[in-house]
């Protein structure tokens, strides 16, 4: 019953927007020249403007304010389109549009395809695409991460570019730039490595990069200026930020130091996903999208105004054709054009089902092993029904995208919304069942009690290449200062095992394993909950803490080789982890433990035996059959054992029979 009503209430919203946005008036542009189209004898430019009367084209000598160099009436085109064809060489030339609707001329409005423009993204600009590729960049090849280059082979590490290098401790030259992130042989002040050679040493497989399209909030004119922003507030989607470029007035700069970053990272084996916003645009009424064709691209309320399940003041309407086709063909660009290889949706529960999935079958036939993965929630409620969007609870209706498990990630360190709030890893009784939530991947499986989840009370995740695990990311309180704020008490020593044991379940666990930069020398924002806007002294990656944790650092190192050597720690399908990982059902309260029939999953080891002491007490534990080897044991121990093992106190151990 509930499923048609749900299928009812969908139907009149798209009988409504139809109604509001009819497609007489409203056609669908099927062409693929939206934008503009370059060569060095034409330029010539085309918008959607269907309800427009009049169209301009003004064209200027730079990217700043000024006088039109020469303003070009566009001729009505196919479908709703606005055209002008200039004959001879236009590169270097800015240009803006102007639609006339109900008799009033908009203000100027920015190219929504350009793929270049000048200082804070004001002007488009017309270049050579091909005079952007930094040399060699034709060879350019996405390194392979695994044998098989699976999902749940990625280790995934997120990061700020400018918060990687703009700490004096960096040693980087390019401070927050693109050019900072393609530096090598860099050294902290203790002589450590940093910035892309400490990325490579640690042995991730995927930088994930908060948000480098152009975005609003800072301004590119004063780079001296103290400012920062995390990047959530998208201008021009098909173009790089400039403040992270060296000189954000050229429109090919910005583009070529984007290029060299990947290039580099390319060579140096890690691949690069891209922080991707297409929910919600950074101005709203004065967005190019809304100043083309006023509403189209939004949800909206009842009475007609915004609505707003972003919390940023708009939502788009990626069921719209016209906004669904933005989309597809600004995601395809960056794949072809940059070598992308992954994007994470920011907010992807605003997007409906059938446009992401339409995006990853295509983007999975051009990059058979891109990454898609995304938030399966929203920051507010949407007009669009919920069994028509990308949320978490829908995930196994995706095609190859994973939702990140906010399940396992408060299960672990305690609730994002309450500091004070603990979890499995810093001591909270009756969390277990949250994190062997987790530790299957969110799927059907036997041992795990759902009514005893945090949150979700039933599996979702259609396999593990579905689910990204995590305990931290860029929202909310980093981890060490969220144990330090719910454990006020415990010593720093316990502390840091905690901390310690968190990343250790994350990274032995099913599904994708994702990393907040610099958690593996405690990263620390001084307790700033909500960093987006915060200066460099709370945002920056302190490079001299990685002496200070080195030991922490050189665990998280062999962490990860021990997950990538293997195959038992990433399993391709909940078939796999029901029949060969179980869990040892008599075991303390405050602790986890189970065992993988590993041998089958043909790996190294025979068995693998892990276990979990989040409680403040240390914990006798039986172990299965025969004699065991130590893997890794968080407190530095080496050695075998037969029959009991102690565990201590917020510690792991991973055994194994060779
Ligand atoms: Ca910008």
């Amino acid at each position: 019953m509930k499923k048609i009503i749900l299928k009812l209430v969908f139907i009149l919203y798209v009988l409504e927007m139809n109604a509001q946005y009819p497609e007489k008036l409203y056609p669908v542009y099927t062409g693929t020249d939206l934008g503009l189209t370059y060569t060095r004898t034409m330029s010539s430019f085309r918008i959607w403007s269907p309800i427009a009367e009049q169209a301009e084209l003004l064209l200027y000598k730079d990217g700043e304010n000024g006088t039109p160099l020469k303003s070009h009436e566009m001729e009505k085109g196919f479908a709703g389109t606005w055209f002008k064809e200039l004959k001879g060489d236009w590169k270097g030339t800015f240009y803006v549009f102007r639609v006339k609707i109900n008799g009033n001329w908009s203000t100027e409005v920015t190219d929504p395809y350009a793929k270049a423009v000048g200082i804070n993204g004001k002007k488009a600009m017309v270049i050579n695409l091909a005079e952007t590729n930094p040399e060699g960049w034709i060879k350019d090849k996405s390194p392979g991460f695994s044998r098989l280059n699976r999902p749940t082979d990625a280790v995934i590490y997120e990061l700020h570019i400018r918060d990687a290098s703009i700490s004096p401790s960096s040693g980087i030259k390019y401070k927050g730039k693109y050019l900072g992130l393609s530096e090598t042989e860099t050294k902290s002040t203790a002589g450590l490595t940093t910035g892309l050679d400490h990325f490579k040493e640690l042995g991730v497989t995927h930088i994930h990069l908060l948000p480098f399209f152009d975005y609003n909030s800072v301004d590119e004119s004063k780079p001296d200026k103290t400012q920062y922003n995390w990047g959530y507030d998208p201008l021009n989607y098909n173009v790089p930020e400039g403040s992270y470029s060296t000189n954000a007035y050229d429109g090919i700069t910005r583009i070529k130091e984007l290029k060299q970053l990947i290039q580099q990272f390319h060579r140096n084996g890690l691949r690069i996903i891209m922080d991707v916003v297409y929910n919600h645009t950074g101005l709203t009424n004065e967005s190019n999208f809304n100043q083309l064709v006023p509403g189209y691209y939004y949800r909206h309320n009842k009475d007609g105004s915004f609505s707003n399940a972003t919390g940023c003041n708009n939502e788009t309407a990626s069921e719209m054709p016209m906004m669904r086709k933005f989309m597809m063909e600004s995601l395809v660009y960056w794949v072809k054009e940059y070598h992308i290889d992954g994007f994470r949706f920011d907010l992807m529960g605003v997007h409906d089902i059938t446009t992401m999935n339409l995006i990853s079958d295509e983007l999975h036939k051009i990059k058979p092993d891109i990454l898609l993965y995304g938030e399966g929630w929203t920051s507010g409620a949407s007009p669009l029904p919920d069994s028509s969007r990308a949320l978490k609870k829908n995930a196994a209706r995706l095609h190859h995208i994973a939702v990140f498990s906010d399940d396992m990630r408060d299960g672990i360190k305690g609730s994002v919304f309450d500091s004070n709030d603990r979890g499995f890893a810093s001591g909270k009784p009756g969390t277990e069942e949250s994190v062997k939530f987790g530790i299957v991947a969110a799927g059907k499986y036997p041992q795990v009690d759902y009514g005893k989840v945090d949150y979700s009370k039933e599996p979702y995740a259609a396999g593990p290449w579905n689910v990204i695990n995590y305990c931290e990311c860029h929202d909310n309180n980093t981890l060490w200062d969220k144990i330090g704020l719910s454990c006020p008490d415990v010593p720093e020593a316990d502390r840091k095992k905690m901390h310690q044991l968190a990343l250790t379940i994350v990274l032995t666990s099913q599904g994708i394993p994702f990393l907040h930069a610099g958690t593996e020398f405690l990263r620390t924002k001084k307790d700033v909950e909500n960093s987006y806007k915060s200066d460099d002294s709370i945002n920056a990656i302190d490079w001299d803490r990685k002496k200070e944790e080195l030991a922490l650092n050189n665990y998280i190192i062999s962490l990860i080789h021990i997950r990538k050597a293997h195959p038992a720690f990433r399993m391709a399908s909940p078939d796999e982890i029901s029949k060969y990982l179980h869990f040892d059902n008599q075991v303390p309260a405050g602790t986890i433990a189970y065992t993988i029939n590993s041998e089958a999953l043909k790996d190294s080891w025979r068995n693998i035996w892990v276990a979990f002491n989040g409680s403040s007490e240390d914990k006798t534990l039986d172990l299965p059959f025969g004699k065991w080897d130590t893997g890794i044991d968080t407190n530095g121990s080496t050695g075998s054992y037969t029959g009991q093992v102690l565990l201590k106190r917020y510690s792991a151990l991973i055994l194994y029979h060779e």
